[in-house]
């Protein structure tokens, strides 16, 4: 219920209807019955400035930030997590002594279904299709788990090299960069594939980032990933869990990175279970 005392939270994007965390978030809040509420918040990128003030000055408690703001917000801040900074994209901004704290709990999220998976990541190379936002936040978690070897396939060759030189002395792994031509070759050593395009998200969920001739390719035993969470599972996934390997869509992601987030602003442990039922029900209502 909402009374007099109930403390804020939201997401600040543009558009923002779109955006599965108030159902996420406010699932959560019920189920632990802290008084919060979480909130969308459509701040369009000339007011974001504005909008921070006014955060301030209502008292907001801290919030996710999604497109186009991940990165506009970073000089609006009083402090950037490390990993917001190697990332260059922040999600969640939080209450700290020194101001306003952002953070980036995308490799958390992205991490955390791969962690109980008996992998030697040591011997593992990651392959990782696009060279987007999200892909940095995979980049990073790669390095986390401690890869042997990274490589990113784009399709613009002066955004590869950028993307490559923006990691030098970032990250341990080594991280190589390659043009779509070169997955027949790259495709049997990956032990871990992410699809970090948008293609075959919901409405074009008969598109896969990969032709059936490359799927060929796949390395069976081996763990694909897919960024997307609709539709469930992928065209990509479909492909990769007929070739044998194991299947991971975009929804652990989502739920993890927003129990992160959660646990910053109400400093206590996240209900992923409550989170994650809450989205698929929600998905499929759609
Ligand atoms: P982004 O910054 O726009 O990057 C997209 C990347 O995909 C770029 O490298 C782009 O290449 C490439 N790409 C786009 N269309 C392509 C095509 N037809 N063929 C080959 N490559 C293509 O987007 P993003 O923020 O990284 O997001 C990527 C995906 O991850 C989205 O589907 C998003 O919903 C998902 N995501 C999921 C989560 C989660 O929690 N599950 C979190 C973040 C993102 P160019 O640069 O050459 O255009």
């Amino acid at each position: 219920m909402i009374t007099g005392t109930t403390k804020l939270l939201g997401v600040i994007g543009y558009p923002i209807s779109h955006s599965l965390s108030p159902v996420m978030h406010n699932a959560a809040i019920a189920h632990l019955q802290q008084d919060y509420v979480y909130l969308p918040l459509p701040v369009s990128p000339d007011r974001l400035e504005q909008a921070l003030k006014g955060f301030e000055a209502i008292g907001l408690q801290g919030f996710s930030v999604t497109i186009p703001h991940k990165q506009m917000i970073m000089p609006l801040l009083d402090d950037i997590s490390e990993v917001a900074q190697a990332i260059g994209a922040v999600n969640t901004v939080y209450r700290s002594d020194r101001g306003w704290s952002g953070t980036n709990t995308d490799v958390t999220g992205f991490v955390a279904p791969l962690l109980d998976l008996a992998l030697d990541w040591q011997r593992s190379q990651a392959v990782i299709l696009g060279n987007g936002g999200a892909a940095r936040a995979v980049v990073a978690g790669c390095s986390q788990l401690g890869v042997a070897h990274i490589h990113v396939v784009g399709r613009d060759a002066g955004k590869l090299e950028a993307f490559r030189q923006s990691w030098l002395d970032a990250i341990d792994p080594p991280l190589s960069v390659h043009v779509w031509e070169d997955l027949p070759a790259l495709l049997p050593k990956a032990d871990l594939l992410v699809n970090s395009t948008p293609v075959g998200m919901y409405p074009k969920g008969d598109n896969s980032p990969l032709t059936d001739t490359e799927a060929a390719h796949l390395k069976p035993g081996a763990i694909a990933y897919d960024l997307i969470y609709t539709p469930r599972p992928t065209h990509f996934l479909r492909q990769a869990s007929e070739r044998g390997m194991k299947a991971i869509d975009g929804l652990e992601m989502l739920v993890e990175q927003g129990a992160a987030a959660l646990e910053l602003w109400l400093g206590c442990p996240a209900p992923v279970e409550v989170m994650r039922r809450s989205l698929l029900d929600r998905l499929t209502r759609f």
